[in-house]
């Protein structure tokens, strides 16, 4: 059994409510933080501890942390990214759902860390009930004297506000974010300047995804170095993944960073195996992260076994890696259509588009109208190239990530599985037989010119 930092407590009994969540050792950090640490100590404990955002990018935290500007006199913000709505990705959802308080205090330890005088969580609008849960969390806080002011005698003051979004899968992006908390549309920003200098209402902000804020809880109780045993090289302590597809086990579960992917997979400790037919193919990270073929999920294809690692999973870059990104884990057994798929996620970027800039804008409508297409057997071998050209002009060139988020999972689709492409070109009217992708052995060489 892997070690559990964030979900050690999560089927204790009445551990929702404040009463269960101190009983189960609950506030701990808040305590040693504000009454035994400098904000500066906590600050080098999370970079001690390697600790990485877990909302996708896998970002250096306390890197993040020490580039907030601390102008004399200007208020500062965390912001935590609780607008979790990447495809498959669930694992923010549950935590909030089942131990609110680890997000409280992770708020209240973090904000004290980083000198800031009020934090926000933006959750996303379809987690309407879980804001409530959150809500009642906040509300006992404060009650019992974790947030307000002058918190534990310290004389450091934090209150701590929910935002509940619209929708927009784009205020996921941190700058989007920010704008709709200010009450504007949830565009991107173009960035520099970065919120850590010029975020929410202009002044300096550091924005969190929910897991990151979490992990800080056991990182001050156990030290940074504590946390750093746990994992692989730069890819120290546990993640939350949420796997679906088809698995035996779908669920949310906590894994040590560096288990092999194999056991993830396959073990009954997590996913159990592939229900009933071969595993095809493996989305590691949410939606907008590369598909790769499962036996390049398994191993690298220098022929090395494949870790749950940031580093091992984008080994060989997209040619023949993918990434963790926000560990939503999905898998695809043999009978799965794997262009049917990719028209499904380019539909999705289409719609969650901003509309800001043109690649992202037009780029997305004509992806999916392409893959619409060749799914529905009147696409043309041309259709193919068009598509890898277009991806290719809106990958890097956007304001934001959507861009890339759009055009990643259509890139990896033609690079591993043009042969399924083709084949809906070809036979039309077979493209329907759910088994006809387990019948057919196609090959799986990577085409130089798409590596
Ligand atoms: Fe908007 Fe897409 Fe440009 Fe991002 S990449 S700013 S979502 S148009």
């Amino acid at each position: 059994m892997g070690r559990k930092l964030l979900f050690e407590h999560i089927t204790k009994p009445g551990i929702q409510g404040l009463e269960g969540y101190r009983a189960n050792g609950g506030y701990r950090s808040v305590e040693k933080a504000l009454k035994t640490m400098s904000p500066e100590a906590v600050v080098e404990e999370v970079k001690k501890s390697g600790l990485r955002g877990r909302g996708g990018a896998g970002f250096p935290t306390g890197m993040k942390w020490s580039f907030l500007a601390k102008p004399p006199g200007v208020p500062r913000h965390i912001v935590c990214n609780a607008d979790e709505s990447e495809p498959g990705t669930f694992k923010d959802r549950y935590l909030m759902e089942r131990i609110p308080h680890l997000l409280v205090e992770g708020m209240i330890t973090s904000g004290f860390a980083l000198g800031a005088e009020s934090g926000y969580i933006y959750i996303r609008g379809e987690y309407f009930y879980v804001h409530r849960i959150l809500e009642r969390a906040i509300a006992e806080a404060y009650a019992a004297g974790w947030l307000g002011k002058n918190i534990l005698g310290s004389g450091f003051d934090f209150d701590l506000h929910m935002h509940i979004g619209a929708g927009a899968y784009i205020c996921g992006e941190e700058t989007a974010l920010l704008e709709s908390l200010e009450g504007k549309r949830g565009n991107p920003r173009i960035k520099p300047p970065f919120p850590a200098v010029k975020g929410l209402y202009d002044r300096p902000t550091v924005v969190n995804n929910v897991e990151t804020i979490a992990a800080v809880v056991p990182i001050v109780n156990d030290g940074g170095e504590e946390y750093a045993k746990i994992g692989v090289g730069k890819s120290t302590g546990t993640k939350l993944i949420s796997a679906g597809g088809n698995i035996k086990r779908p669920g949310v579960y906590e894994i040590e960073l560096g288990i092999t992917c194999d056991e993830f997979l396959n073990s009954d400790e997590y996913c159990g195996g592939i229900e009933g037919r071969a595993l095809k193919a493996v989305v590691p990270g949410g939606s907008s992260v590369p598909i790769i073929p499962g036996e390049l999920f398994l191993k690298t294809a220098a022929g090395e076994t494949r870790l749950m690692t940031y580093e091992s999973l984008s080994d060989g870059g997209f040619a023949t890696g993918s990434m963790l990104g926000s560990g939503g884990f999905y898998a695809y057994n043999d009978a799965q259509c794997i262009v049917r798929s990719t028209w499904n996620h380019a539909r999705f970027y289409h719609h969650e588009s901003c509309g800001q800039c043109s690649p992202c804008r037009e780029g997305t409508g004509w992806m999916e109208k392409l893959l619409h297409r060749i799914e529905n057997g009147h696409g043309h071998m041309e259709d193919i190239d068009l598509l890898w050209d277009i991806q290719r002009r809106i990958e890097g060139n956007t304001i934001c990530p959507l861009g890339d988020a759009a055009a990643w999972p259509v890139a990896s689709a033609i690079r591993h599985f043009r042969d399924e492409f083709e084949y809906h070109v070809k036979y039309p009217t077979k493209v329907k037989d759910p088994d006809h992708f387990a019948k057919e052995p196609f090959k799986r060489e990577l085409k130089a010119s798409y590596a």
